[in-house]
Formats: structure tokens, sequence, C-alpha cells
């Protein structure tokens, strides 16, 4: 009860009534941070199609149940699962360092945002550091910029980034692991619908800005059927994306620690494969890379795709920032 065993006298009707209610749940509650950082440009290991990643926030509200970007909270010394979720943090100072980074590097070879947290998730609409580096990027020619979001809330940026790609390429990455919206719901409880994702795709190729559409990461025996992904590829295309792509699901033991009871609760015919096949090693190696690295590549063709930005002339056989395949060496940060 609101007021422990007996509510406080004078209290009538259905003022009463609610002082007695047991308590059924208690929301979560999201905690925003201010966090200093001494750069914001982070170099990326060689192999990756981009060169720098830039991440505007530390945490992710989304809650992905595979999300392996858990690992950058035990940075902090925060190593509940649910403080990753729950505990956002905001990059203070993040545009004067920026600009100053920006002048000692060759943005060419590519910046990433949002390799490691989502860039346009809940926070951005109160502390705006995406925008606040895009801003940046705006003063600047030359840089290869691309975007990875599973939020619509990056059609509010669309007149920013025609502005940022008159002097540089930039190119948007949508991520929709699925268009069932009650497994998307599950998979991503916090993330915007998929057709919300799709709508985005739709705003942004319309704005004339390159799009693509990521179902990332491919999950084995949840999301990895060809007749889903073939109807993916085809709401991708029919909405104006001009690439596509796919990276099977990779399991850090941060991202296991979540992934496993959730399969289990949600697939409990599929958890013994799951621990036989990710127990030993965060990466699934063998025929089924190859199997799926097929399948995307048909679906590619029949629906007239790419496999990265037009602007950019990554190898295929490279992984983008979970667009294709790479070697478990360089799987990159990015599946979100
Ligand atoms: S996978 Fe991406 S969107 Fe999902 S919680 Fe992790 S960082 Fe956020």
């Amino acid at each position: 009860m609101l007021f422990g065993d007996s509510p406080p006298p004078g209290l009538v009707g259905i003022a009463k009534l609610a002082a007695q209610s047991e308590v059924l749940e208690s929301k979560r509650i999201v905690q925003y941070f201010e966090i200093g950082c001494r750069s914001v440009l982070n170099r990326t290991r060689p192999g990756m199609p981009f060169e720098w990643s830039l991440n505007p926030y530390r945490g992710c509200e989304f809650g992905c149940r595979y999300c392996y970007a858990r690992y950058t909270h035990e940075f902090m010394e925060l190593r509940d699962s649910a403080e990753f979720e729950d505990k956002i943090y905001a990059k203070s100072n993040l545009q004067p360092i920026l600009r100053r980074e920006l002048k000692k590097i060759d943005g060419s070879g590519g910046i990433a945002i949002g390799t490691a947290t989502d860039p346009y998730q809940p926070a951005e609409r109160r502390f705006g550091r995406t925008r606040a580096a895009l801003e940046v990027f705006a003063e600047h020619s030359g840089v290869a910029l691309s975007i990875t979001t599973k939020s619509d809330l990056v059609t509010r940026d669309i007149p920013l980034l025609e502005t940022i790609a008159k002097r540089n390429s930039v190119s948007v990455n949508i991520t929709i692991t699925t268009l069932d919206t009650g497994l998307a719901r599950a998979l991503e409880p916090r993330a915007p619908r998929p057709d919300l994702r799709l709508r985005a795709v739709r705003a942004l190729a319309d704005a004339g800005i390159p799009v693509g559409v990521f179902p990332n990461p491919i999950m084995p025996l949840i999301t990895d059927q060809e007749r889903r992904l073939d109807r993916l590829a085809k709401a991708a295309r029919d909405h104006g994306a001009s690439y596509f792509g796919g990276g099977i699901l990779f399991l850090m033991p941060c991202s296991r620690r979540v992934f496993f009871p959730f399969v289990e609760q949600r697939f409990p015919h599929l958890l013994r494969r799951y621990r036989e096949r990710y127990e030993s090693d965060p990466y699934l190696k063998g025929p089924y890379r190859d199997m799926i690295r097929a399948r995307i590549n048909e679906i590619r063709d029949r629906y007239g795709l790419a496999s990265s930005p037009p602007h950019r002339d990554w190898a295929p056989e490279t992984d983008a920032q979970g667009s294709l395949f790479a070697s478990s060496a360089t799987m990159p940060a990015c599946v979100h």
C-alpha cells in the first residue's frame, strides 16, 4: 500500500481506495548522467570498414536481448546488465572535443556513429548529443559519415544530414531484425516498432540520404529464415533502401548472460543448441556462415540491393557495421 497498512485519516472514496491499493508493479527508472570525456573519436581495429567510431552516449535504453555493447558499462564497474539499460551517460563537451579531433584526423576513412549505443535512443530527445555531433560535421568537408540506429528519431535530423551531405558523404543504416512486431518487442523491448523504422527509411530515402537496412544480428532459427529475410529485404527496397546486409549473432559473455535466459523463456526448445554453439565461442563458424552469406547475397540480387552505400567502395566481403560477414577476428562492434 502507498501509505503502509493504514491510509491517512480523512481520506474517503477513491482517495481512500487509492491509498489502500497494493503495488502490482513498479516501473523501471532510467537515470541519466552527464559524463566528461577526453576524446570522442575512437580508432577502430584494422580491418574494420570505418576508421573511427563515435558514441554520444554510454548505455542504451532500448535493451536489446542480444546487445553485445553491455561490456562498455563494465569499464565503469557497472556489471549488472540492467544498468546498461537504466543508467545512461550523455557525453559532455562533445562539440569542442570533436572539433579539435576532426582537425587532426582524415575523416575520409569513415566515421561511424553508434557502434556501442543507439545514437537516437530516448536520451537524445532530451540531451541532443548526437545532434550536437552532427552540427560539428556540418562544418566540415570530406568526411565519410555513417549512422546506425533502430530509431525513427533520426528523421528529426534530416535537414542537418542534407547539409552535411553537401560536402561529405553520409549514409544511415537502419537496423530491423524482424518485421514481426511481437518478436521485435520481445527482442528489443524499448526500441521503436519495425514499421516506424521502415517509415524512417522512406523519409531518409525521399530526402536523398543513402539508407540501408540491416537485419542484424541474424539469430539462428529465430530470425534467419529465408522467408523472413526475403520479406524484410522486399520491404526495405519498397521503402527506398538502396543496400541490405546481415551479420550473424555473436554472443560475448556479457550478452550471453541476458540472451540465454531470454531464449530459455521464449524459445526453450532452442536453448540447448544455443548453449552448444555459443558457450565456448562467441562466434558461429562453419557452413552456417556460408549458408547465410549465400542467402543474403541471393536476396540482395532478387531485389536489386547493394551491399553498402553508394559512396563507399567497401569490399563486399568485409563486414560493414553489421553489414556483411567479417571474419570472427574482425567482427565489428556494431550490431544494432
Ligand atoms: S543492440 Fe544497439 S540498440 Fe540495442 S541495446 Fe544495444 S546499443 Fe542499444
